[in-house]
């Protein structure tokens, strides 16, 4: 077993969670029907930001909230074996993602010491809405996807308000 301590924080939180646990007899299905793809960003609590609680959805996230080929692979097995038949796709204000040219994240990278990145696609934007709306309809016509209802949101980092976007 590793006997470095950069995780002894979180196995301690573990412990006590474990401790009160409660949810063990939860269905793997989503309990709302409901898959939710938003950004990594920490300031987002996306089960509490609708008002849902542990088993009532699938939660997928990324760097923007981009529907991505894996974000696409895994709504298939959401819809068919998990219960989900409506999903959001809910980027935030304020996100790095959505500021910034690729070539701008590559420089960052740079310049945080990193390396050169230019293989990579981060999927930034200058102008969301834009990516939103083409993200949600990107959803809707993939063709494994059957009698789900999707809909594009952007959430407000300052008020934790939601809009519909599309
Ligand atoms: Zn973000």
């Amino acid at each position: 077993m590793p006997t470095d301590d950069v995780f002894a924080d979180l196995l301690a939180g573990n412990a006590a969670y474990a401790e009160s646990f409660t949810v063990a007899d939860l269905e793997a299905t989503a309990a709302k029907g409901l898959a939710v793809l938003t950004c990594m960003d920490s300031r987002i609590d996306p089960l509490r930001m609708l008002g849902l609680q542990v088993g009532d959805a699938k939660i997928l996230r990324n760097a923007g909230a981009r529907v991505t080929e894996d974000v696409l692979r895994t709504l298939v097995l959401a819809d068919y074996l998990l219960g989900v038949d409506r999903v959001m796709v809910v980027a935030h204000t304020g996100c790095r993602m959505a500021d910034r040219t690729e070539d701008d994240v590559h420089e960052s990278i740079r310049e945080a010491g990193g390396p050169d990145t230019r293989a990579i696609s981060f999927l930034t934007t200058t102008d969301q809405v834009d990516a939103l709306r083409t993200d949600v309809q990107r959803v809707r016509s993939w063709p494994y996807l059957a009698n789900v209802t999707v809909g594009g949101f952007l959430y407000h980092l300052d008020s934790g308000r939601l809009d519909r976007i599309c």
